[in-house]
């Protein structure tokens, strides 16, 4: 079943047109890596998707609901750690704060992090602060979660402890779209990898098959910088 289904999607800011015609679908329980080079449009197109911005035109159509877990993590500064995850649940979901707050702390525990529910967190590494962010975007229980690349502002040595537990998502069977410059993690947990330039996608498929021997020639010369 497709929980996700983009058809003729484009979007242009002023003149600058930045998707053209893209079309994507995406099946329940399958991992989906984005790849391409900065100002191909990857942004733009989970954007489109999660509504912050609007289309120019086509469709969009999920089953379920979605989430997003940013490049820069966008916790709020002034709520806990616990309140960072519990709000949008008893806000937007109308869940009861005794029910929220026990969905909090099992994701807390689950990203191991049960320790911190009371700090705030600019006490937590960018590594941690991102753990943050994944468990409040998994806390509204969505069908399909994007990210964002979501290690592109850690340190090189805080990256793996998120590839890490996204990885684990995927051995969950977690519905994800993924922008990545992480190609050797996109090509093992991938399930299919889609290259992006200049707003268009410009190859798909096998995450080997177009890591290792990519068919296009705009494919190759971007994968050459990471080899
Ligand atoms: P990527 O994520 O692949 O680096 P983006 O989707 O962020 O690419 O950007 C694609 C292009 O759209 C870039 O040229 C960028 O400058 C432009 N762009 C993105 N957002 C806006 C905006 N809000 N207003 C104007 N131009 C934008
Ligand atoms: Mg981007």
């Amino acid at each position: 079943m497709k929980l996700l289904e983009i058809e003729n999607l484009k979007k242009s800011f002023e003149d600058l047109d930045v998707l053209h015609d893209i079309s994507l679908g995406v099946e329940e329980g399958e991992v989906v890596a984005i790849i391409g080079p900065s100002g191909s449009g990857k942004s733009t197109l989970l954007r489109c998707c999660t509504g912050l911005e609007q289309a120019d035109s086509g469709t969009i159509h999920y089953e379920g609901s979605y989430g997003l877990v940013f490049q820069n993590f966008n916790l709020f500064p002034h709520y806990s750690v616990l309140k960072n995850i519990m709000d949008a649940p008893i806000s937007v979901q109308k869940q009861s704060k005794k029910e929220a707050e026990k969905e909090a702390r099992r994701l807390l525990e689950k990203m191991g992090l049960g320790d911190k529910a009371d700090v705030y967190p600019c006490q937590l590494s960018g590594g941690q602060q991102q753990r943050v962010a994944i468990a409040r975007a998994l806390a509204l229980k969505p069908s399909i979660l994007f990210f964002d690349e979501p290690t592109s502002a850690l340190d090189p040595e805080l990256t793996g402890e998120i590839l890490k537990v996204i990885r684990e998502l995927a051995e969950e069977k977690m519905t994800m779209v993924i922008v990545t410059h992480e190609m050797s993690f996109a090509r093992d947990v991938a399930d299919r990898v889609i290259f992006m330039d200049g707003g268009y996608i410009i190859e798909q498929g096998d995450p080997k098959e177009v890591i290792e021997h990519p068919k296009e020639e705009r494919t190759r010369q971007f994968l050459a910088r990471f080899m």
